[in-house]
Order: C-alpha cells, then structure tokens, then sequence
C-alpha cells in the first residue's frame, strides 16, 4: 500500500491525516493547543506547543494504524496562514511567542505606513492591502520589542518562518528553512509577479533578507523527516485555504472554491493571470506544481456560520445549527432581509461602519422568516463576494465547489445554486484543506498524477438553479437595497 499524510496546522488544533492511495481517509488524529490572549487584541501560540502536538497526532497515527512507515510515500503540510515565528538560528528556541493572524497589536503601524503612503507599492508587489493580518508586519514588531532581537537580526543570528516553516525546520533537524509561494504571499514581504522577497518591502518593514526562508513551488521535495531511521520526503506545502482549493481540484482558471465555516472564503483560480483588484479583493498565489506561478483572486465574508450561531446564542431561536434548515424551509415567500453586518462588512462594500439589521418585517412575521433570511445572508454575501471576482478576472463561472460546516444544510446549498444561477458542487471528501495538502505530495512523490486528482475529488451532491433568472435578479436587487440601507450606521456624524 502507498499512503500520504497530511499535516493540517490550524488555528486551535493540529491534525494528521492519513490518505491512501485512491485519496479515502484511512484515520485521523487530532489535538487542541493553548490560546493565549495576553492583551485586548492580541492572540499568540506557543511554537513548541504547536510543534508538540502536530507531532504527537503524526505519532499516534502511524502507531496505532500500525502502518509501516515505508508506506508513507510522503507528507503534505498546510496551516493557519500568516502566523509568524522569529527563533535563535543556532539554538533553534523562539525568541518570542507565535504572533497568530488574529492579531491585531501592529493595527497602529498599519496605520502609519499608510499615512506615509504606501498601500499603492504594498498592493502592486503583494496584491494585499496593508494590515495586522499579514505577516510582515508581526514580524517587524518581534524585531523591535524583543530584547536583542533588532541586533541578532542584523548579525544574521535569526530566522523567521510561517508555520509550515517553523514544522520543516523542527522536523528536519533546523537542516531546511523554506516555504512555499502561498504561504510567502500572505507575508506582505514577498513580490508575487517576481517571486522574490522584495528589498523595497524588506526596507520598509527593517526585516533582514537573512531571515527569510528561501521560496519554492508547493508540489515540491523540500527535506525529509527523519523518523524511527526511515526518511520520508516532505514534498507539499500550502496555505490552508489555498490548499482548500487545490483539494477541491479548482486546476484551472475560473474555478472557485467557497469555504462555509464561521465567515466564508473564497478563492478563485486566475491562472497566470496576476489580476489587481478594484474591488476589495486581494491578489493571491495559489499552489503551484512547478515553478510557473498560478494566481488567485480571493474575498473573505466576516459573518457567515457565525450568523447562525446567533440565531442559537442570542436569538435562542434555534437549539443546533443544523435545525436552521427545517425551519428556513417551513416558510415559502422571501420578503424577510437580515443582513449580518455585526462587525462591519468587507468585500466588495469594506465598511467598518456598517451594522447588521432586519427588513421588511410585517405583521405575521415570525422566527422561521428571520431564520430562513439568515441563511440566504450567506448565500447573497457569497454572491457579492463572486461578483467582485467575476468583474476582476473577467471570468464567470458555471460551478462552485464548496466545503466547510455550513455546506450540510441542504436549504442553504440550494438558495446559493438558486442565486448565483450557477452549480454547486458539494463533494464527499470535505476535508479539502488536507487533501489539498495530500495531493500536493502525492503528485511529487508520483503517487498521483493531475488526472487522477480530478478523480479523487468525487461529487456528493450537485445542487441546480432552479429559480427563473428575473425571480434571482429581483431578490438580489433587494438584498443590494438593504446593504445600502446599513452603510455608515455607526458612524458619528
Ligand atoms: P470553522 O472552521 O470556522 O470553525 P466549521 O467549518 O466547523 O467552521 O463550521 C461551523 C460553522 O458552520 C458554525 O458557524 C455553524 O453555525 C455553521 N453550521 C454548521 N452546521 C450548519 C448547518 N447545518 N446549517 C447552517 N450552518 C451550520
């Protein structure tokens, strides 16, 4: 037997994946680890505690699988993307903890380099918009808050990874220090037409190059684990959710993948096409096999599953997520708007200022409207978010390939299909962000070809349009109606 194990980095926990060779899942470890909140906006993870348990889930995996490590052609990782780690190069030890992509403690030099003007030069080399979010960012403030560091780094006495690195580097004895393109893309250090870091950038943000990782394509042989005196090729490494749209076999330009967990995440597969975007979305590498880069378009909606969530929390309207849909579907006309502005709205609309509310309630309105619009907020959302695409990339799409935790509810699936006016494509494997990371390796090690990946992903339900496309149009025409009336709601006149 051939097998792959993915390594899945997340934000709360770290998993292993076994896959065999037809691309099932032969077993799954998985384990929490410590948040830390040591201030209001600020969140950090132990590296060693992250190293700790991915390797203790790899560990129990292959041991009470009882598979001949042999048989483990090769590993994939993907993880929680921007996550910054700055250690000691000769001692291998952290000189800080983790900054997580959460936060938000650089908020006030964003700002600053935005005053001094440079989101154009940011935009035109990265393709992200300057923010806490990105590594760079994090990274600069290690350097300037940690004792020493400043001066290590300049002596060329440090090195600073993402976490894909940070792994390599523990799991190949500190003898590998390198990333891959998707991961150095959400860095805001590294130009993605040149696919190099970017001295300009380097300047701006006082990062030494001598700390960089140096930069390959995902499908690639980047170092060998050394376990139990067997070897086993590292040969894949993504992003999660540029691993999420490789799994979910999105090859080619014009194919996208949404991802329905607390927001959503989209992404959509450019091609070489580089594209910037005029409408709030960032420019992004996704995974390449070769040294030819592959772009992406991608948008983020803040409040998706999370608007569910309050249904249950809040409202009290529900007892578990999943009981949305029997409710959405008692209902049949659609009169009822929510829009789940909680915390402002980003792409394409990127106002702070806007808050969430209900339209068009009537006499007889009840819980189960307000359910059923809660629901379709994620599929109008998500058609905004395409929309955006759609006119950056000049493609439009005839499918969606969709995963996460909301993708269980049929009502919701069928609104999305309904309003984009295109096919959604739920698969049964839906653990994309694994197997994205699993055939990255597995084509490296030879395991898989392109085609056989195209296979691999197997579709669980299609779910058609049915709505005429005028009903699609007027129902989205009032949906744009009630954004436009939360705009600026909080903003102090
Ligand atoms: P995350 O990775 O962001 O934690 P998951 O992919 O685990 O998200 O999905 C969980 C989210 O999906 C929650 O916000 C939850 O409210 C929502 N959710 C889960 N099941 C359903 C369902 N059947 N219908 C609607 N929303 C759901």
């Amino acid at each position: 037997m051939s097998y792959i194990l993915a390594l899945d980095q997340g934000t709360t926990s770290s998993r292993a994946i076994l896959f065999d060779d037809k691309g099932q899942i032969a077993g799954v470890r998985q384990k929490e680890f410590t948040q830390y909140f040591p201030q209001s906006g600020w969140v950090e993870h132990d590296p060693e505690e992250i190293w700790n348990t991915q390797f203790e889930v790899f560990r129990t995996l292959v041991a009470e699988l009882q598979i001949p490590l042999i048989e483990i052609k090769a590993i994939g990782i993907t993880n929680q993307r921007e996550t910054t780690v700055v250690w000691d190069a000769e001692t291998g030890i952290p000189v800080y903890n983790a900054i997580v992509w959460q936060d938000k403690r650089t908020t006030g030099f964003c700002e600053e380099l935005k005053k001094n003007g440079r989101e154009k030069l940011v935009k035109t080399r990265t393709g992200l918009v300057i923010d806490s979010y990105f590594s760079g960012t994090k990274a600069h403030w290690i350097l300037e808050n940690v004792e020493g560091a400043r001066d290590k780094a300049s002596k060329g006495q440090l090195r600073f990874g993402t976490i894909d690195t940070w792994l390599i580097w523990k799991m190949t004895g500190g003898e590998c220090h390198i990333t891959d393109y998707t991961n150095a893309s959400r860095t805001m250090m590294f130009n993605i037409r040149s696919k190099q870091w970017d001295g300009d950038l380097l300047e701006m943000l006082g990062v030494p190059e001598s700390m960089l990782p140096s930069v390959a394509p995902s499908s690639h042989h980047f170092g060998d684990f050394d376990y139990q005196g067997n070897k086993i090729p590292i040969m894949g490494i993504a992003g999660d959710q540029q691993a999420a749209l490789f799994g979910q076999a999105c090859l080619g330009p014009g194919e996208a993948k949404n991802t329905y967990g607390t927001g959503c995440f989209m992404l959509m597969n450019t091609g070489d096409e580089c594209r910037d975007s005029e409408n709030g979305l960032l420019t992004t590498m996704a995974c390449s096999i070769d040294e030819d880069p592959v772009y992406a378009l991608e948008g983020s909606i803040f409040i998706a599953g999370a608007a569910i969530q309050w249904l249950r929390d809040a409202l009290k309207v529900i007892d578990h997520a999943g009981d949305s849909e029997y409710f959405a579907k008692k209902v049949d006309s659609s009169e009822v708007y929510l829009v789940p502005a909680f915390a402002g709205l980003g792409a394409p609309y990127w106002d702070q200022f806007s808050r969430g509310a209900i339209f068009g309630l009537t006499r007889d309105t009840g819980k189960n409207h307000i359910i059923k619009a809660a629901l379709e907020s994620i599929a109008f959302q998500t058609r905004d978010v395409l929309a955006a695409m759609e006119e950056d990339s000049g493609i439009s799409i005839s499918r969606l390939n969709v995963d996460g935790g909301a993708t269980s509810n049929d009502y919701l699936m069928q609104f999305q299909s309904d309003i984009l006016g295109v096919e959604v494509d739920r698969p049964q494997i839906t653990e994309s962000t694994a197997l994205g990371a699993a055939f990255l390796a597995g084509l490296k090690a030879g395991v898989w070809t392109l085609e056989d990946i195209k296979q691999v992903r197997k579709t669980q339900q299609l779910f058609k349009p049915v709505l005429t496309s005028e009903r699609r149009e007027s129902l989205y025409k009032t949906w744009k109606k009630a954004v436009e009336r939360t705009l600026n709601w909080s903003k102090t006149e």
